[in-house]
């Protein structure tokens, strides 16, 4: 008997069966982005019963504490009368709403703020109101940075683009072939690779990654996200805070990840039901900023920017004020500051773009000698 395919799986089989295989970056557009099947259209990922847990959802301090951030950069700008607080994907509103809250203290930030979600996904923009619509700021949703107004920006970002489509190719000995998702024998989806070569790719890799041994992989996205925002700074004055997860160096690794139900499951077996992410080249995006005259700022990890910020700080306050929490509250620290290998504080990392003017952002001074990661699970 024929196994039940679910609509995207037979759409994506369709394209297949017509085109060709696809590249990995078009097969991760499907599987997350499609307007009525994708993965973030159709489910509900975040917390407990979802697939996965970001920070905000692990303690309020990390939305406080980037709210917190972004009032002393408003005022590093001079405190603008008018400010666009722009969040990129905001998943449930959770890291805006404790951000909105610990701004409270400063009334001035408070008049000057409209805020100014960039989601596409309807039912996340549902969650987000729900989240949002008691914070006492106006709130305006948009589907992309574009139709934000002009002005002054801060823009907030966290594990969104991680979520953004990754091309990858795999070096072979005539040079970098696409990696692509066909269907193979025995009928599942299976990873091949483009016949030709990408023609002059070795010229834009750097020089770790070029002598790289056959069968290696890179990643890379599309720069006009960054590029985007990098003209809007530079062109209305602000900054923005990029926090994901993934290497300071680029270097050669597959990290194309599913996660469902808080495991790993395979890429390739269930599209559209599983969430798919790769690991953020802040390297490669360091670059791009640069190359339209973008300041940018760190990256520090996760730990050394909530510790900066002073995140222990925050924990002792919440500790104080509610003593039977205590526990679950030095549990959270210690998750969100990890620097153990794969604990969030040392795998997430923290990058600030702005205009040139701006010197310095708080809790982003790169510390000397850093050393760079290679990518890994
Ligand atoms: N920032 C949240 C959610 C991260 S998940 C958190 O930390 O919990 C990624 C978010 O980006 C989701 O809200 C998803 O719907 C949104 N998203 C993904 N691609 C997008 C795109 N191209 N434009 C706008 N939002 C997008």
């Amino acid at each position: 008997m024929a196994e039940e395919r679910s609509p995207l799986d037979a759409e994506i089989r369709r394209l297949i069966a017509a085109a060709g295989p696809m590249p990995v970056s078009q097969f991760m557009a499907l599987c997350l982005g499609h307007p009525q099947y994708g993965y973030y259209f159709t489910r509900n990922p975040f917390g407990g019963g979802g697939d996965f847990v970001t920070a905000p959802d692990i303690s309020q301090m990390f939305g406080e504490l980037v709210g917190l951030w972004s009032v002393a950069v408003w005022r590093q700008l001079g405190s603008p009368a008018e400010l666009r607080l722009i969040e990129l994907g905001p998943g449930r509103g959770t890291m805006m709403s404790d951000a909105l809250r610990a701004t409270k203290v400063v009334p001035a930030f408070r008049e000057a703020t409209t805020v100014h979600l960039v989601e596409t996904s309807p039912a996340l923009r549902e969650r987000q109101e729900d989240a949002l619509i008691g914070s006492g700021f106006p709130i305006a949703w948009h589907q992309s940075l574009d139709s934000v107004p002009g002005g002054p920006a801060i823009v907030l970002a966290n594990e969104f683009i991680d979520a953004l489509p990754v091309n990858q190719a795999v070096k072979q000995e005539d040079g970098w072939h696409e990696r692509q998702v066909g269907i193979g024998d025995d009928g599942k989806y299976a990873f091949t690779v483009a016949a030709e070569p990408i023609a002059h790719f070795e010229r834009t890799l750097p020089a770790t990654v070029r002598s790289a041994p056959n069968g290696a992989i890179f990643e890379w996205r599309p720069d006009y996200a960054v590029l985007d925002l990098c003209r809007r700074l530079k062109r209305n004055g602000g900054a923005a805070l990029l926090i994901d997860y993934g290497h300071v160096a680029s270097a050669a690794g597959d990290t194309l990840q599913a996660m469902r139900s808080h495991r790993f499951a395979d890429p390739l077996a269930a599209p559209g039901e599983v969430d798919l992410t790769s690991h953020v080249d802040f390297e490669a995006l360091a670059a791009a900023a640069d190359s339209v005259g973008a300041r940018v700022h760190g990256p520090v990890t996760q730990a050394d920017f909530l510790m900066r910020l002073g995140i222990e700080k925050r924990a002792a306050m919440l500790k104080r004020a509610a003593p039977d929490k205590a526990g679950l509250v030095d549990a959270a620290l210690g998750r969100l500051t990890d620097r153990s290998a794969r604990g969030m504080g040392g795998l997430f990392k923290v990058l600030g773009l702005s205009a040139r003017s701006l010197a310095g952002l708080p809790g982003l001074e790169r510390p000397r000698n850093q050393a760079g990661g290679a990518p890994s699970r």
